[in-house]
């Protein structure tokens, strides 16, 4: 009695609160009222009148998300039932100022002892010379310093084997890498002292495939005795600017499950000596998948010469957004040049250079500083362990401990057995005569990387210290001089655009092929027989796979050879054919009404996409759609677990044409534009078919296309202008009309419910952005050329050497413009000669016409050492700052800094940048990784292409020079700013709220299939598997089937349940409100997440699944789980 009484007070408590909180939500967005900024105001009745529609549009809204508001009601009494764990639900988080749910990621505590922001407005980038150690300082020791405690050495063997560079990864491997691991097998067997790590699990498994069982209980011998220790154990060391989050911890996902079924280990200490740069986004997986510490090399000389100083290249690296610390990790710099022998004993290269038992005079390679190496005999071993212990020493006097890590190896090292016995015995040599010289206070020995840290643990936890705290991310790199390394942000961007193309392919396919098992087995029982779920299931590891292996730091990045990047092309375009074939089958079986007429046969398949990838390196063409009055079925899938209100775009026979859902028979909205085969042709026998389709999360829907009587469908109009030369247009279907001159004169428009533009007229380049809220600002589109210095130094693969001019206008005749307007969308084309570009606004409802879409196909293969770069000036008063997103993970705040040379001022951006002031933010979100920067007070320019026809030094051999037809694509998102914040400090802003779902759509577009015959089709209906839609900040980032225990190659019952809970930023209110809610307290409910889908058994893991990592099974199973903003979880689940 008395317990109902509390539950019933508790319930209409928490109700109370929801009212409230309903309440609260409007006061905020009453409060978000646009205020007369822009000189286009109209006048006051009218905004009156419209501001009251606006009103009644989002009570009518917040209505609609009603349901998910008694879903959080739900929920919030589930968690006071559960004790009162979330207080956070409550009234604290509706603050006046901020939108409810933001507060949490917004929240910072005590700051990291080290803001990297911070270390580059303290150093003066004045690159002076260091003596030995050129790019640091001399470094002195008394002797007595290991008096107490010894130094205490560990001498850590590796070979570095790229995954591709000069050669193919298959080159490498017959030639290199299995040679070196034969040779393991041998050398590591002939002393337990010795000892290697290995970080690759692409070559590191395709050399198990061709091993037999003796040698492979050789191997797990030597693993279990500490002697070979398997380090990060991702499938490569994966580059980190470029890259992507979601391809970042699939490739790490991909080699911890192979270790885990092949050798039972679990990796705990991350090893990345090559990439060019280093991301925290990269450090958040690792941890989150069970490392403990990490190394890393590749650091701006000046950074590290400055944490040398200070003693800090050893410190805990903390997430800037993180308030918890449980995302901090070890993390050991390399303090000097290069991960090489000759710069990881000590300072003094020439010195280490003979420590390289390899460089002994008569071998393939010698030593640059002249001095060879000697092998270690009884009469000079005391010279030489002398001459080796002092540069242990300097080098041990940069760090806090005694304990002294020091790398052995190179790229591709200890291929014959002879580098192997030179290697250990003379070191073997050195180690025994310190052993025998007790005065020499130095304990050194091979060792791995968990060898080391496991003593720095001990030293740091015996003096009770502990390390230092850093935030922020290591880019950009220069390695010497003025040498960045930010050309390869660019560097191939043809096929850093493939990559995602992959990525939203392969994530798609993961998804729909996990929820088709699961449909099956609820339905029958277990996996129907005619289904080829296991070939699937393999096409999905080689997608896997070959996702895996480009994010290598010479795959994304743009810097392996030629036929290297044709090699990864090959892949990656293969693996897109292969998954589509997934998709496709599994759609045919999840769509048919009955599924006894389900066959599988790949020579015919039911479905098929509507495009065509002709070759690797050729961008997809749409195939025409042949009409008649007898329906052609098209499918479209939502990838997204957002409901959403998409353009839908097909190519068809015909300039009339009809689209009905098939269920509701209801006729879609529609438009006819012309296809453009020249910029003044249009196309006489195909059309482009537009309709808006309104998508369930992670639905199939079924349309009917049909001819249509002639006339009966809304066309797009042209307008068509040329300065000085208009052109003569061909266009039959199409009314198409020439600017007259006075109108040549004044700006081109484009507006929808939301959002005006004004465009010159001349060029058909943006000009100025209107929102409804009456915030305008100018935003200029311009393109520049960059070249290249007059320098012995040259940009190349790597580099960006840009010179001292910065960047020329593009000069060409004037473009021809093309301005098309209809009901779905509109859009202004400029046809320059270099480049295609477009900027389009959907008229949609809702957030999906906010943003304008900015589309560019560049084509600079005619040049000679050219930069293509799109540049926005606005009047955003960003003054030096602007944010840029690391590997679509989370946003960082840069410094445009003008003691840095230009290029040092360019970083990567994978998905997203933005530049604000106290009233607007103007954001870029990007569906490919490009080099970025904001070198003036407003401005924003992304590089879009690079012809560069040398090689930059640093080991490819070539120019880039194999430049291809490239697409880009972009959203820009202009929003207003509520809540004036000071622009001063180091901060960790988010995106908006709004932002995050515009970049899901343009990152995940719907996926249009259509059915091969017309005649005697099976019946379809639509899959709609969710209910509702995932909270609007909670990213279903994977559902991917894991592989049976038992059976290798095979689909397990089991699910990786991959969520990321988006952190976003309080300033702005999405307006109009999206249609989905978010939830204000920190538990996501795994009973309504994917409902109608129930979890027969799901348990919380680590981010790479390992067993080991489960959280203990319960009965039944758990209904809420902990999920904070920025956080990504992972669930290993079975779907009911
Ligand atoms: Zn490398």
């Amino acid at each position: 009695m008395k317990s109902g009484r509390a539950l019933a007070v508790l319930v209409g408590g928490v109700f109370f609160l929801a009212v409230m909180s309903l309440y609260r939500m409007l006061d905020l967005m009453q409060g978000a009222e646009p205020q007369l900024r822009g000189e286009w105001s109209a006048g006051q009745f009218d905004q009156d009148l419209s501001r009251l529609r606006n009103k009644i549009d989002r009570l009518e809204r917040l209505l609609v998300s009603n349901n998910r508001m008694v879903a959080m009601l739900r929920d919030s009494l589930h968690i006071h039932k559960q004790g009162g764990a979330n207080k956070s639900a409550g009234s604290s988080h509706f603050q006046k100022e901020s939108l409810p749910g933001c507060r949490l990621a917004q929240q910072k505590d005590s700051p990291a002892s080290v803001q990297l922001l911070d270390v580059y407005d303290l150093l003066p980038f004045d690159n002076p010379d260091g003596g030995a150690w050129k790019q640091g300082f001399q470094i002195s020791y008394q002797g007595n310093e290991w008096a107490e405690q010894p130094l205490e050495l560990f001498l850590v063997p590796h070979s570095h084997n790229d995954p591709g560079w000069l050669k193919t990864f298959d080159g490498y491997y017959r030639d290199q890498t299995r040679h070196i691991l034969d040779n393991m097998l041998l050398k590591l067997g002939e002393d337990s002292r010795r000892k290697m790590v290995w970080a690759e699990i692409s070559y590191f498994s395709k050399w198990w495939n061709e091993i037999d069982e003796q040698k492979r209980a050789m191997v797990k011998r030597l693993v279990e005795a500490g002697q070979l220790e398997m380090v990060t154990g991702g499938w490569v060391m994966a580059d980190e600017a470029n890259s992507h989050y979601f391809a970042l911890l699939d490739q790490l996902m991909e080699g911890h499950q192979w270790l885990q079924t092949h050798l039972g280990v679990k990796p705990s200490t991350g090893w990345a000596i090559d990439p060019f740069g280093h991301s925290p986004s990269m450090t958040y997986l690792l941890k989150g998948a069970g490392l403990r510490n990490m190394v890393i090399q590749r650091i701006h000389y000046a950074v590290k010469k400055h944490f040398a100083s200070e003693k800090t290249l050893e410190f805990l690296w903390r997430q800037s957004w993180d308030s918890s610390h449980s995302s901090d990790i070890t993390c050991h710099m390399m303090p000097f040049y290069s991960y090489d022998v000759p710069h990881t004993c000590g300072p003094n290269p020439a010195v280490c250079c003979q420590f390289d038992f390899y460089r002994l005079p008569g071998g393939r390679i010698s030593c640059p500083w002249r001095i060879p190496p000697q092998p270690i005999t009884e009469r000079n071993v005391k010279e030489r362990a002398h001459l080796l212990l002092d540069q242990y020493r300097q080098k041990s006097r940069l760090f806090r401990t005694p304990v002294l890590l020091v790398p052995l190896g190179d790229d591709f090292r200890y291929v014959e057995s002879s580098e192997w016995d030179a290697q250990f015995n003379n070191y073997q040599k050195l180690f025994d005569y310190f052993d025998q010289h007790p005065e020499l206070h130095i304990k050194a020995r091979f060792g791995t990387l968990s060898d080391y840290f496991s003593a720095l643990h001990r030293h740091l936890g015996a003096a009770d210290s502990s390390l230092p705290t850093l935030s922020g991310d290591f880019f950009t790199y220069a390695d010497r001089d003025d040498h960045y390394w930010s050309g390869y942000y660019t560097s191939r961007p043809f096929y850093k655009r493939l990559d995602r193309a992959l990525e939203t392919t392969l994530r798609a396919t993961e998804i729909l092929f996990s929820l088709t098992l699961a449909e099956m087995r609820r339905s029958h029982g277990d996996l129907v027989a005619g289904f080829p779920a296991r070939e699937h299931f393999q096409r999905l590891v080689e997608g896997r796979r070959s996702l895996g292996l480009f994010q290598h730091h010479d795959g994304i990045t743009g810097t392996g050879r030629d036929p290297v990047v044709v090699d990864y092309g090959t892949r990656l375009f293969h693996a897109i054919l292969n998954l589509r074939q997934v998709q496709q089958s599994s759609a045919h079986w999840l769509l048919l009404l009955d599924k006894n007429q389900y066959q599988h046969d790949p020579s015919k398949p039911f479905l098929q996409t509507d495009d065509v990838i002709p070759a690797q390196d050729a961008l997809p063409q749409k195939t025409p759609l042949v009409l008649s009055d007898e329906p052609r079925t098209l499918v479209v899938y939502n990838p997204t677990e957002q409901r959403r209100s998409s353009v839908v775009s097909v190519v068809v026979s015909s300039p009339d044409a009809r689209v009905v859902d098939s269920e509701t028979a209801q006729p879609m909205p529609v438009q006819i534009s012309a296809v453009w085969v020249e910029p003044h042709q249009a196309s006489s026998e195909a059309f482009q078919l537009s309709f808006i389709a309104e998508l369930p999360p992670l639905s199939l829907t079924v349309y009917h296309v049909t001819k249509a009587p002639a006339g009966s469908t809304p066309r797009s109009s042209y307008v068509i202008h040329r300065h000085g030369n208009p052109p003569s247009v061909a266009a039959q279907h199409f009314q198409v009309s020439r600017l007259e001159a006075a109108e040549a004169a004044a700006q081109l428009t484009l507006s929808n419910k939301q959002l005006q533009l004004w465009s010159s007229a001349e060029t058909g380049l943006l000009q100025m952005l209107r929102l409804s809220s009456g915030l305008v600002r100018r935003v200029q589109v311009k393109f520049l050329w960059y070249g290249t210095t007059t320098n012995r130094d040259k940009s190349g693969a790597y580099l960006f050497l840009p010179g001292q001019g910065g960047a020329q206008p593009y000069t060409s005749e004037p473009p021809l413009v093309r301005v098309s307007k209809g009901p779905i969308f509109s859009d202004i084309t400029s046809c320059f000669k270099h480049v295609t570009h477009r900027v389009r606004l959907y008229h949609l409802e809702g957030h999906s016409g906010k943003s304008l879409e900015i589309s560019n196909t560049v084509d600079i293969r005619a040049e000679v050492n050219r930069e293509l770069v799109m540049r926005l000036e606005s009047d955003v008063a960003s003054g030096n700052r602007f944010h840029t997103d690391l590997n679509g993970f989370q946003m960082q705040e840069r410094r445009t800094l003008e003691k840095l040379p230009l290029q040092a001022n360019f970083y990567p951006m994978s998905s997203s940048s933005f530049l604000q002031d106290s009233l607007s933010r103007l954001t870029l979100l990007s569906a490919q990784s490009q080099a970025v920067a904001s070198l003036h007070s407003g401005e924003l320019e992304v590089v879009l292409d690079r012809r560069l026809q040398q090689d930059d030094n640093r080991g490819l051999g070539q120019g880039v020079t194999d430049n291809k037809l490239t697409g880009s694509l972009y959203h820009l998102l202009l929003e207003d700013r509520k809540a004036p914040q000071d622009v001063g400090g180091s901060s960790t802003d988010h995106l908006s709220l709004l932002a995050h779902l515009d970049s899901l759509s343009l990152c995940h577009p719907p996926i249009t299939m259509f059915a091969q015959s017309n005649s005697q089709l099976p019946k379809l209906r639509p899959f709609l598997p969710l209910h509702s839609p995932l909270p609007c900040d909670i990213h279903l980032l994977n559902l991917r089937t894991l592989e049976r225990e038992q059976e290798a190659g095979a689909p397990s019952q089991e699910v990786a349940l991959l969520l990321h809970r988006k952190g976003f930023e309080c300033s702005s209110a999405p307006e109009p409100p999206p249609q989905c809610t978010w939830s204000v307290h920190e538990e996501v409910n795994l009973d309504d997440l994917l409902s109608p889908l129930q979890f027969r058994s799901i348990r919380r893991s680590g981010l790479t699944l390992l067993r080991d990592h489960d959280e203990p099974a319960r009965q039944p199973p758990p209904r809420l789980a902990k999920l904070r903003p920025m956080e990504i979880a992972a669930f290993r689940a079975v779907l009911d």
